[in-house]
């Protein structure tokens, strides 16, 4: 009865939050005295494979089917399921990520199972099954009780560092057949995020809002962000102006970032934004208002002009490093 984590991956490479995902499962199978197996959809190699050894997994499932290498959520349910019915596995595991809130909900109802979205600890079986999550866009949290006799958790990304350690998984090979509808759905193009440094495992991020004024004055933002080796990001009126990429947004319909830094720049802070922001380390709000909601979550604040703050925050940047 082991604890089964969906892994993902990007043209083969496995990304830091799986790594999260893995750890925590196998937190959670080392404290009811299972193990836990990963399962690895798609064209992915043995070694990079064997490495979620070095986070706790003792089995990886793996199966090589070239259709998995495009992200595709009925099939990803498909081969959770069967994964999980395979392993007799009663715990389930998925990132609240893109990937994980389009497989996880159709995962638990396939297997009559109870959901937490959202989890921000570890299961308390003191008390049953309690997991604690955020509500009300990060203002409140609610501690669930899953009492299903299977239960999916989705992890939140970046609330439980991984760390290394020694090790080397099993791999196994599976094989299910799919059926024509677990690809009913055609990825027709692809199109790369080009930024220097991926939001989602940035450790600093450079964010703008509607005090930046338009997509012409983004340049001196970019700046910084180079500068700091810092990934970009934006409020969503801004993406829906097209004055940046959607896949920018952070907030409540948009990313969470949980970064060390979250340099924010012209934005007001509302409670929306701050559901995707409000779990970085450091917050630091640039702002020409004094009154902007914003401060009240800030760990240092600097009013002034954007304009004029941006350019000279790079230069002393760069001056430090120097
Ligand atoms: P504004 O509210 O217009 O604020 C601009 C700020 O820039 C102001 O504080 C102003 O003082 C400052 N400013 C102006 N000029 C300068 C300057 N020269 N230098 C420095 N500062 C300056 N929003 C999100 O961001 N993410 C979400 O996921 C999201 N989801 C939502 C979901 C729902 C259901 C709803 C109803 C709203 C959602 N919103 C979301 C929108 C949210 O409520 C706010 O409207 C939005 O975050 C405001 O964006 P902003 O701070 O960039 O713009």
């Amino acid at each position: 009865m082991s604890v089964i984590v969906l892994v993902e991956h990007t043209g083969g490479v496995i990304k830091k939050k799986n790594f999260e995902a893995v750890q925590y499962a196998s937190q959670i199978a080392k404290k009811a005295g299972t193990t836990v197996t990963a399962l690895v959809l798609g064209t992915v190699t043995e070694t990079e494979m064997e490495g979620l050894g070095q986070y706790g997994a003792q089995k990886v499932l793996h199966i090589a089917d070239a259709r998995l290498d495009e992200f595709h959520a009925r099939a990803y349910s498909s081969a959770l399921v069967a994964a999980a019915e395979k392993e007799t596995a009663k715990i389930i595991v998925t990132l609240h990520d893109i990937g994980g809130r389009m497989v996880a909900p159709r995962v638990a109802v396939q297997l009559k199972a109870g959901l937490v979205a959202g989890a921000l600890s570890y299961p308390d079986t003191e008390k049953g099954f309690v997991i604690k999550k955020a509500v009300f866009s990060g203002k409140a949290f609610a501690y669930v009780n899953i009492l299903s006799d299977t239960k999916v958790i989705m992890l939140m990304p970046n609330t439980f560092p991984a760390t290394k350690q020694e090790g080397k998984a099993v791999v196994e090979r599976l094989d299910i057949s799919f059926s024509e509808k677990d690809f009913v759905v055609k990825v027709k193009s692809v199109n790369k995020v080009t930024g220097e440094v991926s939001l989602a495992d940035a450790e600093l991020v450079v964010s703008g809002g509607r005090g930046m004024k338009g997509p012409e004055n983004w340049g001196i933002l970019e700046d910084l962000a180079k500068e700091l080796g810092a990934a970009t990001a934006c409020s969503r009126p801004v993406a829906d102006s097209h004055w940046r990429p959607h896949h920018e947004h952070v907030g409540q319909t948009g990313g969470t970032v949980r970064p060390n830094l979250y340099i924010a720049v012209g934005i007001s802070g509302a409670i929306q934004h701050l559901a995707g922001v409000n779990g970085s380390k450091t917050i630091v709000v640039i702002n020409k208002d004094p009154e902007a909601p914003f401060f009240k979550a800030a760990n240092y604040g600097v009013v002034g002009d954007a304009m004029e703050v941006l350019p000279r925050l790079t230069a002393a940047v760069r001056k430090f490093k120097e």
